[in-house]
């Protein structure tokens, strides 16, 4: 693997999202003094929180997957998780609901789910789902540590003993024709395929690969901090400021020194200029090219993944045994893919994931209120851009019209607290106004994914989720250590630590 040059004793870390938090925390771990520098008040980056009327809510990421991650994170300073967070296992993953009328909940016990597939479609597609769950497990247990959690020098660094297994369980083959061999009825597959929608690419188009993110949430299992998906960025940031991490929060990066092929020192908007020997950038991709004066490669071929509106509601209090996380599939589904992602429209019948986050923290909303996150995928700003700000409304009362009519038809006192828009996460600097970044096409997957070290500068590295492994909570923590490993090296060959939860046995 190759590393940064030379010293690398001083560290700056532009963003205190995920991604820089978690390079933070493995570099302070490694004995490197390091500062942060945010632009923000504060650290989370996209893991973002809005206090109103007494909710608070978080607005970006709400399904939490891979624990381990987490873990590995705090373990890097000597610490662990359960010292700085109070982190609830949300079990149901999901409750998910069809047009049809038919539900099934996505549970991560292989028993429990077996049972319940069973009740749903039968026996054989009990046995089917037992079979898939094994092929996810080996197809998991065969890609972490050699792909996902694997830093590429080029692609040659692919042809390892990993490439074979993945290559003999199907992994380059269509990921909805993989589940497909093991899951026939069609409702069934959505629930271990709809995560292409994570990756940015139709189901049929995706590399099976991609189906660990349906290990990720269906075995590994879903949870959910208490205090909100903020308290998670919060602690993290405490845990690094009690390392010895440096933090320059209302501070946005503005300007780059450089001497030769090495960044010598970061100029803030607040006029400071803070030396450094190596930099970890997690800002966005054209972003990180305008502040490095480079020219990527190859700028015109880059696919950016579909956006997402997100639709927060405060309720009377809805029965408790509404789930914490709810996909409603739409009977449009397999048109999905296409409105959104080829076609640059709105999904003609919305497929939505409802958040009920009061289910796992009721502080989170005033006593009696429940608060609702409702989420419909959307195209992004760079095909046929839609007016946001003449049908942003418009569309926000259709996603709660379909919540009254598919989930809550009981729905009461609802009051519409704020909307996200294309045009909003655009207005945030995010390319294209998508918040996840580069879509996972096998172009832009492992190897092929702008890589996290750029040519003709010794000493920039890059993390987050413009780079490799890619969007995602874990996978932009991973990232961070990827990043830190190509500044220190990889103390010992040292794998994260993950637990590999097929049988259903693993953290509780
Ligand atoms: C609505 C939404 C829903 C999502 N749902 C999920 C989900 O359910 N599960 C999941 O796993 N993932 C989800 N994600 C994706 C996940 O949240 C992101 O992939 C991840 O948080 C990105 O982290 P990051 O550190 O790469 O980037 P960011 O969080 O964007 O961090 C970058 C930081 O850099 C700062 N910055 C930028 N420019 C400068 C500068 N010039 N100077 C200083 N600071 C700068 C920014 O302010 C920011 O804090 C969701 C995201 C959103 C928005």
């Amino acid at each position: 693997m190759r590393t940064v040059d030379g010293a690398t004793d001083q560290v700056v870390v532009v963003g205190a999202g995920l991604a820089g938090l978690s390079a933070a925390l493995h570099l302070a771990g490694r004995g490197r003094q390091v500062t942060v520098v945010e632009r923000d008040p504060h650290a989370g980056g996209r893991v973002g929180r809005l206090d109103t009327r007494g909710y608070r809510i978080d607005t970006g990421p709400t399904v939490l997957t891979m624990p381990d991650i987490i873990d590995d994170t705090f373990a890097a300073v000597g610490e662990t998780t359960a010292q700085r967070l109070d982190l609830q296992r949300v079990d149901p993953s999901y409750h998910a609901s069809f047009a049809d009328g038919s539900s099934i909940e996505v549970y991560r016990d292989a028993a429990a789910m077996s049972t319940a597939v069973r009740e749903f479609a039968g026996p054989a597609a009990a046995e089917g789902y037992l079979r898939l769950r094994d092929w996810l497990t080996q197809l998991y247990q065969a890609e972490f540590n050699g792909f996902i959690g694997a830093n590429f020098d080029s692609p040659l660094s692919l042809l390892t003993p990993e490439l074979a297994k993945l290559t003999a369980l199907g992994g380059f083959r269509r990921w909805d024709h993989v589940v497909k061999r093991f899951v026939g009825d069609e409702r069934l597959r959505r629930i271990f395929t709809f995560q292409a929608l994570y990756a940015g690419v139709p189901p049929q188009d995706a590399l099976a690969v991609y189906a660990v993110i349906a290990y990720m949430d269906t075995i590994a299992g879903v949870y959910f901090p208490r205090g909100g998906m903020r308290a998670l960025p919060d602690a993290l940031a405490a845990a690094a400021t009690d390392a010895g991490v440096e933090f320059r929060f209302s501070s946005e990066v503005t300007r780059l020194e450089r001497s030769g092929d090495r960044i010598t020192a970061v100029h803030t908007d607040r006029d400071e200029r803070i030396e450094c020997d190596a930099i970890v950038m997690t800002t966005e991709l054209p972003q990180t090219y305008s502040l490095l004066g480079r020219t990527p490669r190859r700028p015109l071929r880059l696919r950016l993944a579909p956006s997402a509106v997100v639709v927060h509601v405060g309720c009377a209090a809805v029965a408790p045994t509404v789930g914490h996380h709810n996909i409603l599939f739409g009977e449009a589904w397999a048109e999905t893919f296409d409105d959104i992602i080829d076609g640059g429209r709105l999904m003609r019948d919305p497929s939505l994931l409802v958040t009920r986050p009061t289910a796992g923290d009721p502080s989170l909303a005033p006593p009696g209120r429940d608060l609702l996150y409702v989420l419909a995928p959307a195209p992004n700003l760079v095909r046929d851009p839609i007016d946001w700000s003449a049908e942003g409304a418009a569309y926000a009362d259709r996603m709660i019209g379909k919540v009254r009519e598919r989930l809550l038809p009981d729905l009461t006192g609802a009051e519409i607290l704020h909307v996200v828009t294309p045009a909003d996460w655009a207005r945030q600097g995010m390319a294209g106004g998508t918040p996840f970044a580069l879509a996972h096409t096998f172009a832009q997957t492992g190897p092929f994914r702008p890589a996290n070290t750029v040519r003709g500068i010794g000493n920039a590295v890059l993390a987050g989720s413009s780079t490799v492994p890619g969007v995602g909570v874990p996978t932009t923590m991973l990232s961070g250590r990827l990043a830190a490993d190509r500044i220190t090296g990889n103390p010992d060959g040292r794998p994260v630590r993950t637990h590999i939860l097929g049988t259903g046995t693993g953290r509780s």
